[in-house]
């Protein structure tokens, strides 16, 4: 019999903030692996060429909904629309985020503390526990199995100037994926954090463009470049698959080496 974990076909893979960045490249290798994706995002025209190229990749499905995941009642009832259209969700990545920072922690403002939150903290909450709703619901019908991913950061477990408030957020994230982890693993659901490092997205625009940033922090990543979305392929794949069925509570680490060296 041939080992073929990675082909997901038949496997339901939501992922938010989908339709470009980190999320787009976590798509798009689970779309080449065969998945149905469902991507949620806020902006109709990137949402839309999103499904455009997602849809070339694979045999899957690939729809796409306008969502506000800092909007609970929203959330709510774009996951019932997600398992009522594709008719099961077998993994989230909760990946949309944003990162609002201050010229100085004394300078930071309650708003910003208050945007971070809402995106990064109630929107990935809101996100994984209807998601994991669904899962706990047709594991007791007999139909166990599921994985759950929050999407954080280094910068939740690594000192972050000028950054506390998205930090908050990130290190709040992979306490939630734990506990998630431990209450759910009976039903075979799965829950892990995915900690990327500097990566070439729209969110890391300005310090793609400075000088000093480059000399003083991306000539410090041993692999020696900038991490790019469909570095991020391989680990959505394995997690959205049952080669990772016993993989559980972990925090796993994409950065090129930066943060041990
Ligand atoms: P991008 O800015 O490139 O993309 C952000 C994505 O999130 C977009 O798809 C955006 O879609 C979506 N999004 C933002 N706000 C909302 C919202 N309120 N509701 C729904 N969707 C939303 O970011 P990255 O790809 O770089 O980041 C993805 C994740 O990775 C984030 O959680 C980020 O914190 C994390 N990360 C990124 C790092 C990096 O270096 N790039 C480093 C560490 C962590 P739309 O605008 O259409 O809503």
């Amino acid at each position: 019999m041939t080992y073929a974990p990675f082909d997901l076909t038949g496997k339901v893979a939501l992922v938010t903030g989908g339709n470009r960045g980190i999320g787009l490249g976590m798509a798009s290798a689970m779309a080449a692996s065969n998945a149905d994706i469902a991507i949620w995002g806020r902006k109709d025209a990137a949402n839309a060429a999103a499904v455009e190229e997602l849809s070339k990749l694979g045999t899957g499905n690939v729809k796409a909904w306008s969502v506000d995941v800092a909007d609970e009642q929203a959330v709510i009832e774009a996951t019932a629309d997600t398992v009522s259209s594709m008719g099961r969700i077998d993994s989230c990545f909760a990946n949309a985020g944003i990162g609002l920072g201050a010229p100085s922690f004394s300078e930071m403002t309650t708003e910003i503390w208050r945007k971070n939150m809402a995106v990064n903290m109630e929107g990935a909450f809101w996100t994984l526990r209807e998601s994991v709703k669904h899962m706990v619901e047709r594991a007791k019908n007999g139909d166990i199995g599921g994985s759950v991913v929050g999407v954080a950061s280094l910068a939740g477990i690594e000192g972050a100037a000028r950054n506390q408030a998205y930090s908050a957020t990130k290190g709040g994230l992979t306490a939630m994926m734990r506990g998630i982890a431990v209450e759910h693993g009976r039903y075979g659901i799965r829950a892990n954090s995915i900690l990327p490092g500097w990566i070439a997205t729209d969110m890391t625009d300005a310090a793609q463009n400075s000088d000093v940033f480059a000399s003083k922090v991306i000539s410090r990543v041993p692999i020696r470049r900038w991490g790019e979305p469909e570095d991020f392929g391989g680990m959505a794949v394995y997690l959205a698959s049952d080669a990772s069925k016993y993989h559980s509570g972990t925090t796993l680490i994409i950065d090129g080496g930066y943060s041990v060296f």
